[in-house]
């Protein structure tokens, strides 16, 4: 045999008779959205009706828009109709029978070249009205066409993929869509489920829709108001339609753009109950009205969801799988945009009542400090907002902090991360005029390295990781005694105890211990990571010489009284680390002991 080199050019060839089972099957994953699909036609048909109403003079005007839902047990129909624009037996022709050949577009592309406007239309891709298939065994529509001297015509169609059409008696220009629903999707007729469903779908198509003679839908979405026309009153009431019975939000963001690309929507930041609660957000997706989904993962930056509210992006297609957005130019731009609205809102909210601000701060600040650290962008943007308690009573941003201590601190920002544990050092600066910021949220230790990175001339140094300047009396030219460290080592029968001898502003502190920022930062890393490392412990211990005890110390040691001086310098000792962290156990134990023991000497001597 011989083999050609010719190659073999031809066509895939598609058997039509397996084609529904397979629409059915996968094209659309949830049962329900016949709704939107069905309604989303009705509302274009009313839309294109009123569109060339305005352009072409047509035999009778259409009335106010209507769609109606009616479900009859009996019979097991749900019937959909619309008074738009009809359909001859030529259009059902061409955009029935003719699967994934969109009527919508072709109408798009006629009637709005020309024009900037936005044409309402929803539909995209001519596949929506197959969805009826997914609930029915059998479809049937029943239209007029708006057409001069029309002829109404009745299509049906099996699910199958042969038809039926003839000729019927209609009274009104429009369509009813009439669905045999199947015994599996009986719920569906159930008045209120499609009642849901309208809400769910339909809430804020521009016509009136209605189940069974009443009005479901709410017809006015907040967002394609100017935002200057909104008053507060009415965010917090659309909020409240979006997501009732919530507390109210803190503040939010109204989204409107039309250039380069179409963006509306209200973005609102909620009231959070504690730090970490935060994957409650919830922003519903829409697409010219009708309700398309929860899932706004790639719209919406990561960092961003806590956010609730809607948006309405009419360029995302409605039918296709959005497992790719992420890597979609138009989603891209859409989210940096979001990113860059809500850090202006931010600094509009700073710069216009920092007080107010300051309020909501606590809400929002994990989510800020983890968007800088992920998003460049918004780190440029916000990084002079971000507010740190201090020790003055006063919230402030870094750089006021840094402006403010330049002179005593330089570009070291001094930081107190246990308001229990660190009391002490707190006091200690606050007596030497020193400001304290306090950072103490989960988030806060890996932020603080964050912005070391980006600003590698500012140090955040921990009260108790060493001693600032301003707390040693320069002015005391008392050299440091060489005999305390060894005192203390003897004393504590702690052969490698850090000792530092310093002369303190401040003589009623006998001793402070220091852990080490490193070390400290370690520590904390690994309880976050949930594997607390035993012995990450950098200790040293300052002995204050301008301190009466200490003194004390020395002058019993010189006079040989040593067992009184060791009792003294344990004592110094469990002192100073009773300001990080409780004694515990043997330890509380000793020390109780010893403290009876010494004021027993005290009461002898009296
Ligand atoms: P798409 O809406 O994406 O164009 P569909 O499959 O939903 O695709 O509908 C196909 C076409 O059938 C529509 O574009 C429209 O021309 C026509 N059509 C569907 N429903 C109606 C209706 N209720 N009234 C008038 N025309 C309709
Ligand atoms: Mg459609």
């Amino acid at each position: 045999m011989t083999t050609s080199t010719e190659p073999i050019v031809g066509n895939i060839q598609i058997h039509t008779d397996n084609i529904m089972p397979i629409i059915k099957k996968w094209l659309y994953s949830e049962h329900e959205i016949f709704v939107r699909e069905l309604v989303s036609n009705a509302c274009d048909a009313i839309t294109k009706l009123k569109t060339i109403a305005n352009r072409e003079s047509i035999t009778h005007a259409p009335a106010e828009g209507l769609i109606t839902l009616t479900s009859n047990k009996e019979a097991k129909t749900i019937t959909i109709s619309d008074n738009g624009l009809g359909m001859d037996a030529e259009e059902i022709q061409k955009y029935i029978n003719q699967i994934a050949f969109s009527g919508a577009e072709e109408f798009v592309k006629k009637y709005q070249d020309s024009e900037s406007e936005k044409s309402g239309i929803i539909g995209h891709f001519g596949l929506g009205f197959y969805s009826a298939f997914i609930v029915s065994n059998t479809v049937e529509i029943k239209t007029l066409s708006y057409k001069p001297n029309a002829q109404a015509v009745l299509w049906s169609c099996d699910g199958s993929t042969s038809f039926s059409i003839s000729q019927t008696e209609k009274e009104t220009v429009g369509t009813d869509i009439i669905l045999h629903i199947s015994e599996e999707n009986e719920a569906y007729l159930e008045e209120q489920k499609l009642k849901d469903l309208v809400t769910k779908y339909a809430n804020f198509l521009p016509y009136d829709i209605q189940v069974n003679g009443v009005t479901a839908n709410n017809k006015h979405p907040l967002w394609i108001k100017q935002p200057n026309e909104v008053t507060e009153q009415e965010y917090k009431d659309f909020y409240q339609t979006l997501f009732p019975f919530s507390e109210p939000p803190l503040f939010w963001i109204h989204l409107n753009v039309d250039h380069p690309f179409n963006l509306k929507g209200i973005l609102y930041f909620p009231k959070l109950a504690h730090e970490l609660d935060s994957a409650r957000g919830d922003v519903k997706l829409f697409c010219q009205q009708v309700f398309v989904s929860d899932n706004v993962k790639d719209i919406i930056p990561e960092f961003l969801t806590l956010l609730k509210g809607a948006i309405d992006c009419p360029d995302i297609p409605l039918n296709v799988s959005r497992s790719t957005l992420q890597n979609d130019p138009y989603v891209q731009k859409i989210s940096k945009h979001i990113v860059k609205k809500v850090a202006d809102k931010l600094n509009e909210l700073y710069k216009a009542d920092k007080a107010n601000f300051e309020t909501f701060w606590e809400d929002i600040h994990p989510f800020i400090k983890y968007g800088m650290m992920n998003n460049q962008d918004f780190y440029e943007k916000v990084k002079d907002i971000v507010l740190f308690k201090s020790s003055n009573g006063q919230s402030t941003s870094l750089p006021e902090y840094l402006e403010r201590n330049k002179e005593k601190l330089e570009r070291k920002v001094l930081y107190c991360s246990n308001k229990d544990t660190q009391a002490t050092y707190v006091a200690m600066c606050q007596e030497q005029g020193l400001e304290v910021l306090f950072i103490h949220a989960m988030i806060d230790s890996h932020f603080i390295q964050f912005l070391e990175s980006k600003d590698p001339t500012i140090k955040f140094t921990s009260v108790d990781a060493n001693l600032s300047d301003q707390l040693l009396d320069s002015t005391n030219e008392t050299p440091k005694n060489e005999a305390l460290p060894d005192i203390f080592k003897t004393a504590l029968n702690q052969e490698n105890l850090k000792v530092q001898v310093e002369n303190l502003k401040s003589d009623s502190v006998s001793g402070v211990i220091l852990e080490s920022e490193q070390m400290k930062r370690l520590k904390e890393m690994s309880i976050m990571m949930r594997q607390p490392l035993p012995g990450l412990e950098d200790y040293t211990l300052v002995v204050n010489q301008n301190n009466p005890v200490i003194q004390t110390i020395l002058k019993l040691h010189s006079d040989n009284k040593t067992e009184l001086a060791h009792l003294l310098s344990q004592q110094v000792y469990d002192l100073a680390m009773m300001s990080l962290k409780p004694l515990t156990g043997d330890k509380m134990q000793a020390f109780i002991t010893r403290s009876n023991q010494l004021m027993n000497q005290l009461g002898g001597n009296a």
